[in-house]
């Protein structure tokens, strides 16, 4: 089966991994810092914050951000579950809007018209790799005082009007997954330009401790202060050293998803029955994921058809995402239903995700055109 996203570690990265596992330190050591201000840098942050996983740094976020019970975030109908917990987490209330029909991304009409007097942020997703309109996004949090958060778990090293994404948004969180652009195993981090944010993060992933180890080693001192509720959600040094090993890596592996983006755009050029999603001007889109739409405006027989055949073939086809009042849980808990959001939810009838990353070769990547072609032709 060819998988539709999959790590590519190589022996330099398990040599990296080796020598911090034969060091003194295992966790919250010098690698930790190395691998933030590396990820930082890269996105032209100044603070960079290590953590667990991306949905911990989706947390960390919101925790930043000050969001608390009876507060509103503005969140995108099509995206992972974590962008609506990590709100839930913390007693906000996720305020789900509808995305725009050809690029799955946040509708910005449709977050104006959301906006209330308890709506605190936003988290726009930067949907299969492609950045939102952070432009509108930047003015629109201005105008009504709101933190933008950025979930950029697709999107490390997307440009937006030759600037990376995390230069428009308060707060931007990526994910370090293996089907991410670079892996830590499990493992996330938030990018910040500022200060307090960052510090406040910091404790966050570290229960909340007012001073850390090393900082009472310095002083010779024992006392520290709980300040508030926090998480273990630290990452260790041996993981800061794959992410580090992977990120030398990184412009290497945005290039080769972009030359199979290219490749996948070329073989559907022709094609009206096969429809990728619509790229947006003045941006460089970082391909976590290839996304197109298939089958006619029906209930989705067709998509599912095209689905199980190509999964039969070896495709490792998937559909990302549900959308969220799809899940009863959402539905429960936000007061959503179905049938809420149209764009969305026509456009989860028809979408496929094709297998995308560094590691794929041409010919499988030709073996899938072919596929896909007859696939959706045999009507
Ligand atoms: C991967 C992902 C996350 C969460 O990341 P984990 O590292 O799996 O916790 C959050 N949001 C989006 C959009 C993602 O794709």
């Amino acid at each position: 089966m060819i998988p539709y996203g999959r790590h590519s570690v190589d022996q330099t990265d398990v040599d990296e991994v080796l020598k911090i596992l034969q060091s003194d330190w295992l966790t919250t050591g010098p690698m930790v810092q190395k691998f933030e201000q590396s990820i930082a840098g890269f996105c032209g942050a100044v603070h960079g914050v290590a953590v667990s996983s991306g949905t911990a740094a989706l947390h960390c976020a919101v925790y930043a951000a000050g969001i608390s019970r009876g507060d509103e975030v503005i969140i995108p109908a099509i995206t992972f579950a974590a962008t609506a917990n990590c709100i839930l987490f913390q007693g906000g209330m996720p305020v789900v809007v509808d995305v725009e029909p050809d690029t799955l991304l946040m509708d910005t009409a449709e977050i104006e018209a959301s906006i209330s007097t308890k709506t605190k942020a936003i988290i726009a997703v930067d949907y299969a790799g492609q950045p939102c309109d952070y432009e509108t996004l930047r003015k629109l949090a201005d105008k009504h005082d709101l933190i933008l958060i950025s979930d950029s778990c697709h999107a490390l090293g997307a440009i937006y009007h030759r600037k990376p994404v995390s230069q428009y948004a308060d707060l931007t969180a990526y994910s370090f997954h293996p089907v991410k652009h670079v892996t830590t195993g499990e493992g996330g981090m938030v990018v910040t330009g500022n200060d307090e944010y960052a510090a406040k993060m910091k404790r966050f992933r570290n229960h909340c401790i007012s001073t850390d180890l090393h900082e009472r080693q310095l002083r010779d001192d024992w006392r520290y202060e709980i300040i508030d509720i926090g998480y273990n959600f630290r990452l260790t040094d041996f993981q800061c050293a794959l992410g580090l090993s992977q990120f030398r890596k990184l412009n290497g592996f945005l290039q080769r998803r972009r030359e199979i983006a290219h490749m996948y755009d070329h073989a559907f050029e022709a094609s009206n029955q096969v429809r990728p999603l619509k790229r947006t001007p003045d941006t460089e889109h970082a391909y976590h994921l290839y996304v197109v739409r298939v089958g006619g405006a029906g209930d989705g027989s067709q998509r599912s058809r095209i689905f199980t055949e190509l999964r039969s073939k070896g495709i490792g086809v998937n559909v990302h995402y549900i959308p969220l009042n799809h899940h009863s849980f959402y539905r429960k808990t936000l007061g959503i239903r179905k049938g809420q959001f149209p764009s969305a939810e026509a456009a989860y009838r028809r979408i496929l995700s094709l297998p995308i990353f560094p590691g794929l070769k041409d010919d499988e990547v030709n073996v899938i055109t072919d596929a896909v072609n007859k696939s959706v032709s045999a009507e």
